[in-house]
């Protein structure tokens, strides 16, 4: 497999495994077994409802949206710029983004966020009584996997301080930089599922120690993620969907049990819960794992989008093969 068409698989999968987990997004699994009797394999087959009725169909979320602030600035920078990446994600929302995140809502209205995004970012943390952790930065993160692959020592760098632009909390970080690190060993031609869990488990460590209960939990059954927790009003909802290391753990459970692209992002999205963004980080794993020519054309082809988002592929696969 060629670097290009991992890259390339990174980037698609992000945005497919968005733009097909919106069709169970905030939904119980039970209630995604009602809705897709027979599965969800296909955008046009993704209900109306008052939710999903905000997007056209193909289309990816804000967790794509937010991806592409951060590559469109590399692009143009040439560099990993925070204070661009903070005003690109500011002008965004200022331009009617159909469904912002609390986290970043909260940060970009801070005073001083364009000025100094980590520290608006760390207030917001410390006001929710350091307890928020929620799943924004890392849905978004992928691209930072692919830029500077070659150099774990820069993805780290280049994926905690983008993250901390919105999401400060430890449990963020380490996601953000457990996900990079492991799609650019991917590409470095790290395929061993052993060996990209055993570094997870040593970066995860280096920021919160219960990253590493979550990669437990990823190498069981994906019910021991719970992903669609918080959403049943029956089991005593403690409004958990969004979090974090669920996103981080669902991506790592799929890259151990999953023989496909296609076949792993079906059983997470078929969870339920924050399932878009679950499908981004889990397809932007995926896709680097399996690489774009094992994507089925027809989920590329009816992407919504497709033509913005390729251009952007092919501009940052020109940067990355010539960067030193
Ligand atoms: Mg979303």
């Amino acid at each position: 497999m060629t670097i290009e068409d991992r890259i390339r698989g990174t980037i698609y999968g992000q945005a497919i495994g968005d733009a097909l987990g919106l069709g169970t997004e905030f939904l119980t699994k039970s209630a995604v077994r009602k809705y897709y009797p027979r599965g969800l394999a296909d955008y046009d087959q993704i209900i109306r409802d008052g939710h999903r009725r905000k997007w056209k169909e193909g289309s990816w979320t804000d967790d794509t949206d937010q991806m592409l602030c951060i590559m469109e600035s590399i692009i143009d920078r040439r560099e990993v710029d925070t204070k661009d990446i903070a005003l690109r994600l500011y002008r965004w929302v200022a331009s009617g983004a159909a469904d912002v995140g609390n986290t970043v809502h909260s940060v970009i209205s801070q005073p001083g966020f364009l000025d100094d995004p980590h520290r608006a970012s760390e207030s917001v943390w410390e006001k929710s009584g350091r307890s928020a952790a929620a799943n924004g930065g890392v849905m978004r993160t992928s691209v930072l996997g692919v830029w500077d692959y070659r150099y774990p020592s820069r993805v780290r760098e280049n994926a905690a301080k983008v993250c901390r632009i919105t999401h400060h909390d430890p449990r963020c970080v380490g996601s953000c930089v457990v996900v990079c690190l492991a799609i650019s060993a991917i590409l470095r031609g790290v395929t061993s599922i052993d060996e990209l869990f055993e570094d997870a488990y040593d970066e995860g460590a280096l920021h919160d120690p219960r990253i590493a209960e979550y990669l437990d939990r990823s190498k069981g059954s994906l019910d021991a993620l719970d992903l669609d927790e918080g959403l049943d009003p029956e089991a005593g909802s403690n409004g958990s969907i969004g979090y974090t290391l669920k996103a981080l753990g669902a991506a790592f459970w799929a890259m151990k049990h999953s023989l496909s692209f296609e076949g792993g992002i079906s059983k997470v999205i078929h969870e339920g819960g924050d399932a878009d963004s679950n499908g981004a980080v889990t397809g932007a794993l995926l896709g680097a794992l399996f690489g774009f020519s094992e994507i089925p054309g027809r989920l590329v082809s009816s992407l919504r989008g497709r033509a913005r988002l390729e251009e952007k592929t092919v501009r940052l696969l020109k940067l990355v093969e010539c960067r030193p």
